[in-house]
């Protein structure tokens, strides 16, 4: 059979002014998870006019699993037909509150130039690549969890999604996350005028600072590993009128997914205590969990193979658990998945900050982007033309799930 690593590096490589111009104008866009739509709307033009086949907006029942989804800013794209391997790249393109922070623009670049690059493989070897557009990984809506339910997802051999870093890395573990839905926990109280009439109000904004100091007390007595962390999103409006609205939003983690349901017990019983100390009601509901996904060494080598091919330098890769969470744990709960971190910035840039936000329209960004979408590109191309391949794949991952 041809060869055709040659060919997937070179359209890579062709496509790598265009991958620009859609990565800066994502940035530029920077909309927030579940508000994407120019952003989304951009990918999906492209790959329609790739030649892929696109369900604009995840939204209604899934044909499927019968299960709904609610999300017009995602979105489904296939090449290729059933009746051989199956691989998937995972697009994301939500921005934080201060700006592409996170680099979710250059995902959506890397994994849309491998999805093309890919094109010359389908054309050869029968097979389906899915490319699926996630919104909201940082917050703001249901994201690939909702999806995965959905059954959009499929059956898949492996999936992958290259994410910006400040260093290479495939197989960094995550800490699994739990958080309430929208705008996290609301407690209700009575209005009053604070000093003439106290006596008759109930204060949210005391349920809230109850809420943080017992967070803290319950802080000493997790499982080290675990974190938590909270912001005040709403602490009333005036000193004079007590606060009949206030809310705070919390995210509970921990590397380990009993003491996540522990913890997340305990937070309900704080929630309770301070509503009741305080006279006051509470709303809130968790999302679902977000979990580490299993590990596939053999995916991790394969990818790391083809970055080298790609120009990324052995060394270049720096083994780290990382701390933080994402949505891709659920899908790497199902199938194998690379979670590959490409490096953009120095090592021990701060990231969700101006110097990260700024590294994601450099040109380092951009260069760190084409490895990954070739290293992505190739992985697939040899997971698609390769039974021995997905052989080792698959039997990491049937290990890892069962042990
Ligand atoms: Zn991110």
């Amino acid at each position: 059979m041809e060869d055709l690593t040659q060919k997937i590096l070179e359209s890579v490589d062709e496509q790598r002014g265009r991958m620009k111009e859609i990565a800066d104008k994502i940035w530029e866009l920077a909309e927030l998870g579940g508000k994407e739509f120019e952003s989304s709307a951009m990918l999906m033009d492209e790959l329609e006019r790739g030649g892929f086949a696109v369900e604009r907006g995840l939204v209604g029942k899934s044909p499927g699993t019968g299960a709904a989804c609610d999300m017009p800013t995602a979105f489904k794209a296939t090449l290729g037909d059933d009746g051989g391997p199956s691989v998937g790249i995972m697009l994301e393109y939500d921005a934080l509150p201060n700006g592409h922070s996170c680099g979710h623009n250059l995902i959506a670049a890397a994994g849309l130039s491998a999805a093309l690059a890919l094109r010359s493989v389908f054309d050869k070897i029968p097979g389906r690549l899915v490319v699926m557009g996630t919104p909201a990984e940082e917050g703001g809506a249901p994201g690939k969890t909702e999806i995965l339910h959905a059954g959009h997802f499929g059956n898949l051999d492996a999936v992958i999604m290259a994410h910006p870093s400040d260093r290479w890395n495939t197989g960094s573990r995550f800490l699994s996350i739990v958080q309430p839905k929208g705008g996290g926990i609301v407690f209700r109280g009575a209005p009053s005028h604070a000093s003439s009439e106290p006596e008759r109000g109930r204060s949210a904004l005391d349920a809230v600072l109850v809420f943080c100091n017992g967070i803290e007390f319950l802080r000493e007595h997790v499982r080290d590993g675990s974190r938590l962390h909270y912001v005040i999103t709403n602490g009333g409006e005036a000193p004079n009128i007590v606060p009949d609205f206030a809310s705070v939003n919390i995210y509970v983690r921990s590397e380990y997914p009993d003491e996540l349901e522990r913890i997340k017990k305990r937070v309900d019983d704080i929630i309770r205590g301070a509503s009741l100390i305080t006279d006051t009601t509470y709303e809130y509901e968790w999302d679902f969990p977000w979990y580490s996904p299993i590990k596939a060494p053999a995916f991790y080598a394969l990818v790391e193979e083809c970055a080298g091919i790609a120009g990324v330098a052995r060394d270049e890769f720096i083994d780290y658990d990382s701390f933080g969470s994402t949505d891709a744990g659920n899908v790497g709960l199902e199938f194998p998945l690379v979670h590959l971190d490409f490096r953009i910035a120095p090592l021990g840039t701060n990231w969700h900050s101006g110097d990260s936000a700024e590294a994601s329209r450099s040109e380092e960004g951009v260069c760190g982007m084409i490895k990954a979408s070739k290293a992505m590109a190739l992985s697939l191309y040899r997971i698609v033309a390769d039974p021995g391949v997905r052989e080792k794949i698959k039997k990491d991952f049937v290990s890892g799930k069962n042990g």
